[in-house]
């Protein structure tokens, strides 16, 4: 059965997420307060309507409990967004994801009980941050405060060179996860591969290892 997803809140990320999900072929409902927004809508998701998902009566008609995973995307207004998140958690709803606006409504949202929070501007501006500092990070992943996951663009410096003549484990601390060359990926690549300039190498690691190691290498 085709998994059934809420998206309350249709501004621009809601609304991105309403789009992709339908695209990938999931039931999408579309709630928002703003009437011209749901007529947006109406063609992109299964069903759009209009409602404010602060009314518990209203989360309750539309059978919010039965949808298998629930994102909560209202912007400004985080005292709706809190109430929201509040009550579907406590109809029960199995996945509920939040966008928060700051630092103090994701702690809240955490505390109330959503699954996951998202902070989407945070996180993208740290994303760009990376890729203009370096013009050879292409993406970049947090996975804590000190580990990342980023892609790095091989260089001059390690073409024609293998893990082995960069000796980047022992030397960085750092792990190559994968190498992308065009179409195909090497998803374990062996020691005794030569890097080619335009490569793509998925890195994971330290913060502090992976930037050594993009200065000495890219
Ligand atoms: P984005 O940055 O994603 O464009 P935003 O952060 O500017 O969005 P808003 O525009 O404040 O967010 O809110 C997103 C949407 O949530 C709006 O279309 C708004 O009408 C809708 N919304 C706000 N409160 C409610 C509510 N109680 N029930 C349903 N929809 C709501
Ligand atoms: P190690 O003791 O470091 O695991 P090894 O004895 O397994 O090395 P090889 O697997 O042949 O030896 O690798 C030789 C060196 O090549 C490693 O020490 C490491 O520095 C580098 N290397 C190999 N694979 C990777 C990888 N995926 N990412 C980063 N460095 C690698
Ligand atoms: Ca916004």
């Amino acid at each position: 059965m085709k998994k059934q997803f809420a998206v309350i809140g249709l501004g621009r990320f809601g609304g991105s997420i309403c789009e992709s999900l339908s695209k990938q072929g999931m039931e999408v409902l579309a709630i928002d307060t703003n009437e011209d927004k749901v007529n947006r809508f109406a063609n992109v998701a299964t069903h759009a309507v209009v409602a404010d998902s602060t009314d518990e009566n209203t989360l309750k008609s539309l059978g919010i409990r039965n949808f298998d995973h629930v994102i909560v995307a209202i912007g400004d207004n985080i005292q709706s967004s809190i109430l929201t998140t509040l009550m579907l958690v406590e109809q029960g709803v199995k996945h509920i994801t939040v966008k928060a606006q700051n630092d103090y409504h994701e702690k809240v949202l955490n505390k109330i009980g959503a699954h996951k929070v998202v902070h989407p501007e945070r996180d993208m501006g740290v994303r760009i941050a990376h890729n203009i500092v370096s013009k050879n990070v292409l993406d970049y992943l947090e996975l804590s405060d000190e580990y990342s996951i980023v892609e790095l663009m091989a260089g001059t410096t390690v073409n024609g060179k293998t893990l082995i003549d960069l000796d980047i484990r022992a030397k960085y601390g750092c792990n190559i996860m994968a190498i992308k060359r065009g179409e195909t990926i090497d998803v374990s690549p062996s020691a005794d591969v030569s890097l080619l300039k335009g490569d793509i190498l998925i890195v994971i690691g330290a913060d502090s290892d992976i930037n050594r190691m993009e200065h000495a290498l890219f």
